[in-house]
């Protein structure tokens, strides 16, 4: 399949990875919109929300999200986590992935 992040995820394309589990991994962003900007992504590939119906799956990609702020030291200042699903929410990439956010006082709707 021609999915940038399941080449990500397989190792075909390069990435940094900071976490990993049998469900998902988590990269630097690579166009950070604050100093920490963290990717979780599946390792099945699901298009976005409305693709992933599995509760359990979906509470392990949410609960990587303060696994790896507490990681890089942001949970206790705080951070923000984003899905952006389809046109009008902003996606961009067809893989289903959850921005983490932190580093910086946000501000606004996506700071
Ligand atoms: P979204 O708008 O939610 O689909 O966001 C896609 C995100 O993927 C954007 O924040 C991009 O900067 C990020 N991105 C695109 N290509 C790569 C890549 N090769 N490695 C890491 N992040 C990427
Ligand atoms: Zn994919």
């Amino acid at each position: 399949m021609d999915c940038l992040f399941c080449k990500i995820v397989a190792g075909d394309i390069p990435s940094k990875k900071i976490h990993e589990t049998d469900d998902l991994i988590v990269i630097e962003d690579i166009n950070p919109q604050a100093p920490v900007h963290l990717l979780i992504i599946s390792k099945e590939h699901f298009l976005n929300l409305n693709d992933c119906e599995d509760p359990a799956l979906m509470g392990k990609y949410l609960a990587a999200a303060s696994t790896v702020a507490k990681k890089l030291r942001i949970a206790e200042s705080g951070f923000r986590t984003v899905i952006n699903t389809n046109a009008e929410g902003g996606q961009v990439v067809y893989h289903l992935h959850i921005h983490v956010m932190g580093g910086r006082q946000l501000k606004g709707q996506m700071g």
